[in-house]
């Protein structure tokens, strides 16, 4: 067997090998492999490979570039015939939490390449931070781009990227026919843009950057005008520098204690006839997504964004949280017909140790029946709140990216053999002087001491005021609705 991750579609091999230095011939040319399929014959006439279109051709030689390191001298006489099984292929990099640098997610960019995956989804702004220059708003960076400490540990976290590194991100993706996806995440997860622009809050809030985690109730105004324009004019900016018809739009861990007692949040469910603030996040949402939409682009969104059940407009669904209402919310959006990105916190969420994901667990995931049709492709997201340097960034990646990618693309699991192809992958992956995770699959007792030791530190860094609000809005919103409907009784 060929020592290939993720393992082409169909392989036949030949007798015979082929010496080297030989030719590579590449041919643009029908194939009913579609736009990203290849066909690859290894032969007499040297390596000959077919495809539909140049990205076609760049993955038969992703391919040829394994099938090198594995075959030193010579290569076997073969014919591959590839093309993947989903057509949106994801990696996810949190640069809030933990900032890195235009060459740290380069290195990263090259191991997607190899791995075919072909979406890099750029988390940009968050309660912790916010890491793109504005020219409108400046002081997004200025004041946002950076925080004092986490949680009293005096450690400064802070950078952005100015357009030029975004420029450069965004080229060098393109090289690697990589699509970038930038997420500007709102209404929630919001605190640094409202620490440098404070009308943007409910009550004009006075803050400072976010500096612990948890899930804030520093989010975006959804019934004031001027939020809304500036958010407008934000992505004009942002879609300049990002030529992707999708754009990330988060609507994650929207903590809505502001919204329900905010006077102008209020008037505008009222005005609106929504049911409650669920609702009102798919109209502030709605919004987003038509401005986008009317600009030809397209928006993604997590799972728990969408609970109001309200988006209109061209969106697609990030699912991630497994919870019992969040994953009907899902399926309630894919019976609309709309597509959905499957990254479970639980198989896919590589921010979390292997004792609690590992590797055996996120290749083994199945793919829930009730979305199986709808499915874009597969995405795994790395959070980077314990992550604090690339060398922990890319234990925490690989090799369960790798699981992630096989499962992208090859039609057919199969976890043992992925198993044996990944000591040879393991070899690219020290030439490229990247600390993989030695243990992937940890003994149970090592794995639940590790799990123990990353909660136990973990919630550390959870900011007091974030449970206590959190706590605070179900009070709230109990009462709310309560007496609501007493009234109707
Ligand atoms: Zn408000």
């Amino acid at each position: 067997m060929l020592k290939l991750i993720p393992y082409p579609n169909k392989v036949t091999l030949k007798e015979g090998v082929l010496e080297k230095p030989y030719k590579i011939n590449e041919i643009k040319t029908l194939s009913s492999l579609g736009e990203e399929g290849y066909k690859m014959t290894i032969d007499n006439d040297g390596v000959t490979i077919k495809a539909v279109s140049d990205k076609g051709l760049f993955y038969g030689k992703q391919t040829l570039k394994q099938l090198e390191i594995q075959y030193k001298n010579a290569l076997p006489f073969l014919e591959i015939e590839d093309s993947p099984q989903y057509s949106y292929r994801g990696y996810m990099l949190d640069c809030v939490r933990h900032f890195f640098t235009v060459e740290e997610i380069k290195k990263q960019i090259d191991m997607l390449a190899l791995l075919k995956i072909n979406t890099f989804h750029w988390h940009l702004t968050d309660d912790q931070g916010w890491r793109i220059k504005s020219d409108k708003y400046p002081l997004l960076t200025e004041v946002g781009g950076s925080r004092k400490q986490t949680m009293g540990d005096g450690i400064k976290v802070e950078g952005y990227y100015s357009k030029e590194d975004i420029r450069e991100i965004v080229d060098y993706c393109k090289q690697n026919y990589i699509n970038v996806i930038p997420e500007i995440d709102i209404p929630g997860h919001f605190r640094a843009a409202i620490a440098a622009y404070p009308h943007l809050s409910c009550f004009q809030q006075k803050t400072i950057v976010g500096e612990g985690y948890g899930i804030s109730p520093y989010i975006a105004c959804a019934g004031k005008q001027s939020v809304y324009d500036f958010l407008y004019d934000l992505l004009d900016e942002i879609l300049e520098l990002f030529p992707y018809e999708y754009i990330h739009l988060g609507g994650d861990e929207a903590l809505k204690l502001n919204w329900i007692t905010c006077p102008d949040c209020q008037k505008t469910i009222q005005e609106n006839n929504l049911k409650n603030e669920e609702e009102l996040q798919g109209y502030f949402m709605t919004k987003m997504v038509k401005y986008l939409n009317g600009k030809g682009r397209k928006v993604i969104n997590w799972n728990d964004g969408m609970l109001g059940g309200n988006i209109q407009g061209d969106i697609v669904v990030q699912y991630w949280k497994e919870s019992k209402e969040c994953k009907q919310a899902a399926y309630d959006e894919v019976k609309k017909g709309r597509k959905v990105i499957v990254s479970p916190f639980f198989s896919f969420y590589l921010d979390y140790p292997a004792g609690m994901t590992p590797l055996k667990k996120t290749y083994n995931y199945k793919i829930d029946i009730n979305m199986e049709g709808n499915v874009w492709g597969l995405e795994a997201p790395l959070w980077t709140e314990h992550v604090e340097n690339v060398n922990k960034l890319e234990e925490m990646t690989y090799p369960r990216l790798i699981a992630v990618a096989e499962r992208n693309w090859t039609k057919r699991a199969d976890y043992k053999s992925f198993l044996t192809r990944l000591k040879y992958f393991y070899k690219i992956l020290d030439m490229r002087k990247i600390a993989y995770s030695k243990n992937p699959n940890p003994f149970f007792l090592k794995g639940k001491f590790d799990m123990i030791k990353f909660f136990v530190n973990a919630l550390k860094k959870v900011d007091k005021e974030n449970i206590k609000a959190q706590r605070a809005t179900k009070k709230l919103l109990n009462q709310k609705y309560k007496s609501a409907q007493k009234e109707r009784k």
